[in-house]
């Protein structure tokens, strides 16, 4: 059966500047078999060729821009498909800029159709501005839903969700956010997947280190799951979530072996009493997309003069 991977980078392949032990192993033995493979980030601050360049400067070597897509890419291609010429004030770093000039979605900040939020650039000047947007129009969107980001072992910094949520709270109105979980980043990767791979993997598996974007959207996109405790989730929290992965794993160095021989492994079911054993963790613990709000309604307040 061939399967493609969807396979997300930040606590997976690496963690801070160190590459996460076996994930050489790991993309050399994709690359070894040929099999169908796409790293896929929330992250729209770097171009894939910037994302390429990383990794070499990691030690994996064999990798190019095809090979990744961020949710730069896919807001881009969603605003593409959906709304051909349109304009967007855009708050983000260069790999959205990028996507957005290759695909001549022209920047306006006068009278914008979107304001599009990334990760990265937003100043005090540029929020203003947005807000400015929204109230003349504007519709408002977000690359990813991330509302923090790890940078180190336990160090965050702020995310796009929490710039748009920013934007929400001073306009009255709600983002659209694109990226892992929402079905078009899924959609889309799949797509391309299948055009790297000269035809559909019958299967195809999401590798992830979070629930609320890898996991969540792997299942609502009916693709298999596979959670990596190499990065931002404890065994101990997976019990929290209503949605499962299909299999716990320490780190994609244990799919090494079954990729260099092409036999799936026997533990390919995440057993039902394994999952039994999750029980709902220590309340407060913070996710990365889950505002308690944030399916509330935020009606915005009348201005007094
Ligand atoms: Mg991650």
């Amino acid at each position: 059966m061939k399967t493609g991977y969807l396979i997300d980078m930040d606590g997976v392949i690496y963690r801070e500047n160190h590459l996460i032990p076996g994930a050489l192993e790991f993309v050399q033995a994709l690359l070894a078999t040929g099999t169908p493979f796409l790293f896929l980030t929330n992250n729209s601050a770097p171009t894939p060729e910037d994302l390429a360049v990383r990794l070499k400067h990691l030690g994996v070597l064999g990798l190019s821009a095809r090979h990744f897509y961020t949710s730069a890419l896919n807001t881009a291609d969603f605003l593409c498909e959906t709304h051909p010429n349109c304009t967007a004030f855009v708050i983000g770093e260069g790999g959205l800029l990028s996507a957005f000039h290759q695909r001549q979605i022209a920047n306006d900040s006068i009278r914008p159709d979107y304001v599009v939020v990334g990760e990265g650039a937003a100043t005090t000047e540029k929020l203003t501005k947005a807000h400015e947007c929204i109230e003349r129009g504007a519709r408002l969107m977000a690359t990813n839903p991330d509302n923090w980001c790890p940078v180190g072992h336990e160090r965050t910094r702020p995310g796009a969700g929490a710039t748009a949520a920013y934007l929400e709270a001073s306009s009255g109105r709600r983002a659209y956010y694109l990226g892992k979980p929402n079905g078009y980043m899924f959609h889309r990767a799949r797509k391309k997947l299948a055009e790297a791979a000269h035809g559909a993997p019958e299967e195809v598996v999401m590798i992830g280190d979070t629930m609320e974007t890898d996991i969540r959207g792997a299942v609502e996109s009916g693709m298999l799951s596979y959670l990596v405790l190499s990065g931002s989730t404890t065994v101990d929290l997976v019990g929290d979530y209503v949605y499962q992965p299909t299999r716990v794993l320490q780190s994609v160095a244990e799919l090494v072996e079954e990729i260099r021989s092409g036999v799936p492994s026997d533990c390919r079911n995440f057993l039902a009493e394994e999952r039994a054993g999750f029980r709902i963790g220590k309340a407060g613990s913070r996710h990365q997309t889950d505002v308690l709000a944030l399916h509330k309604p935020r009606p915005r307040p009348a201005m007094t003069k």
